[in-house]
C-alpha cells in the first residue's frame, strides 16, 4: 500500500477502531479467531474498490436531491449471492436499474442517480442467532459473506474465508458494472437495446412507446447540431449495509488526498433498522468516515431518535452526508412519518428522505412464502410523497429490492403474480424482490407521482 501524501492524525485512526468497545448487534460468531484474524488482514492490503473522489461525487449529487434538484433510484437483491454474481444476471439488474432510471428521469425531468444495492450487499441481519429444522438446530443464514444457505453443519459454519470471497466477487460485480455503465452500454441512444431479452408484458410494451419517444427528441436536437457524447457513459453508485465490521473496516482506508478515512467497499453505506442504536457500534463506527451515510427507519423511530442520529452522523450539517430511508409500512407511513420529517426543521440538517416501500411490507402466504403485495409498496410510496407534499419537504429517491430477471416472489402487479406463482418461480434467499416488470411498472407510477408535484 502506497504511503498517503497527507498523514492522518492518530486520532482519527484510533477513532475507527473505538466500536470495537462498544456493544455491536448481528455480528457472526466466527468458528475461528486465527483465521478471521487471516481474513483481516488479508481484506486490509487488498485494493479498495472504490475511489475517494467517486464518494465525494456521490456526496455532492445526494446533496442535490436532498434540495430537490436531483432524484435517487437504490435497487438491487436483498441479499447477493456468490452463485448469483454471473453475467447475465448482473446485466439484468444493470439492465432494470437504467431503465427505470430513464422512466423516473422522463417523468421528473430530473436528473436521476442511480444506484445499487450491488458489490458488496452480501450480509443480512436476522431475527435469530440459530434456525431449527425438524429438530436440527444450526447458526441461522447470516448471507454469503458469513455462511452458506444450505442446511447443513457443513455450510452453515461461520467462515471468515467468506469474507474475502464477498471482496472478490464484489470486485469483479463492479468490474463489470463499471464496463456496462462506461463502456457504452448505458448510451441513452441505446435505451430500446435495454429492454431486449425480458418477456414481453404490459410494463415493456409502455416502455417501448417511452423509448420512442426519447428516440425523437434525441434525433430532432443531433439534427439541430446538439452533440450527444455525454450520454455515452452514466455514473452508477454501489452501495450495501454497513453490518460487518470484519468486512468494512479493513477495507476502511485513509484518503491520500485529505488524510481522511472513507470505506472503500462501497460509495454509500447504510445502517439497518436493527443495528441504528445511538450508542451503538455502527452508527459510532460510521459517524468516522466521509462516505455519504443512510440509516433505516423503521414505524418505532421517534422525532428523538432522528435529532440525535443528525448530531452523531452530521454534525458539521455537510450536504450530502445524510439519508433517511424510511420503512413504515404502507399502513403506517401516513401516522408515523409526518413528525419525523418535522424533526428535522430546525437542527439546521437538509437530509435526504427516500422511501424503502418494501420492508415495512412482509406478509407471509398461505402457502407459506415470505412475500410482498405490489399493491401495499404503492401505497407506501403514495404515503411518502403525501407526507412530503404536507411538510412541504421533497420526497427525494426510493429504496427497492428488485431483480431483473423474471422471478415471482411479490404478489400482483399489471400482470399479476399469485401465491400459485410463487412456488414455481421464487428464488430469493432471503426477501422477495420486484421482477423485471414489476420494477418497469413501479417506476412509471413514481413517474407520474414526480410529474404531478409540479
Ligand atoms: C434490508 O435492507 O435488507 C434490511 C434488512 O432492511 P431493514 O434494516 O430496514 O430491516
Ligand atoms: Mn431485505
Amino acid at each position: 500500500m502506497t504511503e498517503p501524501s497527507v498523514v492522518a492524525d492518530p486520532k482519527v485512526i484510533a477513532g475507527l477502531d473505538a466500536y470495537k468497545a462498544l456493544p455491536a448487534a448481528q455480528q457472526p460468531t466466527w468458528y475461528s479467531e486465527e483465521a478471521l484474524e487471516l481474513s483481516r488482514k488479508e481484506l486490509s492490503v487488498l485494493p479498495p474498490l472504490v475511489f475517494a473522489g467517486e464518494v465525494d461525487r456521490l456526496r455532492d449529487r445526494l446533496a442535490d436531491a436532498a434540495n430537490g434538484n436531483a432524484f435517487l433510484l437504490q435497487g438491487g437483491d436483498c441479499a447477493e449471492t456468490f452463485a448469483d454474481a454471473t453475467a447475465d444476471r448482473i446485466r439484468n439488474r444493470v439492465k432494470t436499474l437504467l431503465q427505470m432510471s430513464v422512466v423516473l428521469m422522463y417523468g421528473s425531468s430530473l436528473p436521476v442517480i442511480k444506484m445499487g444495492r450491488m458489490a458488496g450487499q452480501f450480509a443480512k441481519p436476522r431475527s435469530n442467532n440459530d434456525e431449527t429444522r425438524n429438530g436440527v438446530t444450526l447458526p441461522a443464514y447470516r448471507g454469503d459473506a458469513v455462511n452458506g444457505y444450505d442446511f447443513t453443519a457443513e455450510s452453515r459454519l461461520n467462515d471468515p474465508k467468506r469474507l474475502v470471497q464477498a471482496y472478490h466477487t464484489s470486485a469483479s460485480t463492479l468490474n463489470l458494472v463499471r464496463a456496462f455503465t462506461t463502456g457504452g452500454f448505458a448510451d441513452l441512444r441505446s435505451v430500446h437495446d435495454w429492454n431486449k431479452g425480458f418477456t414481453d408484458n404490459p410494463a415493456n410494451a409502455r416502455y417501448e412507446s417511452l423509448a420512442k419517444e426519447i428516440d425523437r427528441a434525441i434525433s430532432f436536437m443531433e439534427s439541430a447540431g446538439v452533440n450527444f457524447d455525454g450520454l455515452s457513459s452514466t455514473e452508477f453508485y454501489v452501495s450495501h449495509e454497513g453490518l460487518l465490521f470484519d468486512y468494512d473496516r479493513p477495507l476502511t482506508r485513509i484518503d491520500s488526498r485529505t488524510g481522511t478515512p472513507y470505506v472503500t467497499s462501497g460509495h454509500f453505506i447504510w445502517i439497518g433498522e436493527r443495528t441504528r442504536q445511538l450508542d451503538g457500534a455502527h452508527v459510532d463506527f460510521l459517524s468516522r468516515v466521509r462516505n455519504p451515510i443512510g440509516v433505516k427507519l423503521g414505524p418505532s423511530s421517534q422525532p428523538q431518535d432522528v435529532r440525535d442520529l443528525i448530531e452523531k452522523l452530521d454534525p458539521k450539517r455537510e450536504p450530502g452526508r445524510l439519508t433517511f430511508i424510511t420503512r413504515m409500512g404502507a399502513g403506517k407511513i401516513r401516522e408515523e412519518m409526518p413528525k419525523l420529517v418535522e424533526a428535522v426543521k430546525g437542527t439546521g440538517a437538509n437530509p435526504l428522505w427516500i422511501t424503502d416501500p418494501m420492508h415495512g411490507n412482509g406478509i407471509t402466504t398461505k402457502n407459506g412464502y415470505k412475500s410482498r403485495r405490489f399493491d401495499d409498496v404503492m401505497d407506501e410510496v403514495r404515503g411518502f410523497f403525501e407526507v412530503h407534499k404536507a411538510a412541504g419537504t421533497f420526497p427525494g429517491g426510493i429504496h427497492i429490492e428488485l431483480t431483473g430477471d423474471d422471478v415471482a416472489e411479490c404478489l400482483g402487479g399489471s400482470d399479476v403474480i399469485d401465491e400459485a406463482a410463487l412456488e414455481e418461480r421464487y428464488e430469493s434467499l432471503c426477501d422477495p424482490r420486484l421482477n423485471h416488470m414489476q420494477s418497469l411498472e413501479l417506476s412509471f407510477l413514481v413517474s407520474e407521482m414526480l410529474a404531478n408535484r409540479k
